[in-house]
């Protein structure tokens, strides 16, 4: 029987309890929102759409777990800010003021509900600046309440610098894909190739100097870095560690 059958599951993500659930697990100290955030957007030919929604969620359900009563995980949110991979087709994006403000709803609605901790686990690169903006937002307008966010892929930065050999990386790139393959298997393609990057187009942002661009200006195909090289194991790797430290943090949360 998989995880999603049994009663465990339907006690750690909201899509499958009942208010009655929700208002009992909440008395019994459940007390952490956690919200899966990622994209719709193109990874090359290296991933499908979901790659960002799938691993985000694969990740937040795993923190649930780990966390224990204390945390509930809400439905992820399945669209990111993607502008600059629009020339990609199928990509799906929210303007920054769209995405925004369905976080704040989100937090919002929970807030009315009672809980006050919140933490936004990041799937997708071009959330980033958002999700910040989100962070002084909440904290102006909810003194009471404490929220964090991460991307993931950031919190074991230091694992995916030791094991991804490829000088240019971070998007459909063998550590993203051994992510992929590790917590949303459906989301990755088997041809998987190396990335068409144009050095040139980076010339700027290695100077410190962030120039105006859409990503099929930096890789031809989509993709960063050498996806054939994607394992399962690495994802492991990079996930359990990312996991650890996530958990380690939101104990004294
Ligand atoms: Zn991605």
């Amino acid at each position: 029987m998989s995880r999603e059958d049994t009663g465990e599951a339907r006690s750690l993500l909201l899509n499958r309890m009942s208010w009655q659930e929700v208002r009992q697990r909440k008395e019994e100290g459940m007390e952490i929102v956690l919200v899966p955030v990622g994209s719709t957007e193109q990874h090359g030919p290296n991933g499908t759409f979901g790659v960002d929604s799938g691993r985000a969620e694969g990740f937040v359900q795993r923190l649930a777990e780990r966390l224990y009563p204390r945390a509930l995980a809400v439905p992820t949110v399945a669209y990111g800010i993607s502008p600059h991979h629009m020339n990609f087709p199928g990509t799906i994006t929210l303007q920054p003021e769209t995405f925004l403000r369905v976080l704040e709803d989100i937090t919002d609605s929970m807030y009315q509900h009672g809980f006050r901790r919140f933490f936004y686990a990041n799937g997708h690169g071009g959330n980033r600046a958002a999700l910040t903006l989100l962070m002084g937002k909440l904290k102006a307008n909810y003194p009471d309440v404490r929220a964090a966010w991460a991307s993931f892929t950031s919190v074991a930065g230091d694992v995916v610098q030791e094991n991804v050999e490829s000088e240019v990386h971070g998007h459909a790139c063998e550590g993203e894909m051994s992510q992929a393959m590790y917590l949303a298997p459906w989301s990755v393609k088997h041809d998987r190739q190396p990335g068409k990057v144009r050095t040139e187009a980076l010339q700027a942002r290695r100077k410190g100097i962030n120039e105006a661009s859409t990503f099929d200006e930096i890789t031809k195909n989509g993709a960063l870095g050498d996806a054939s090289r994607a394992s399962w194991d690495l994802g492991e790797k990079i996930i359990e560690t990312g996991l650890d430290r996530v958990v380690e943090y939101l104990e004294e949360f």
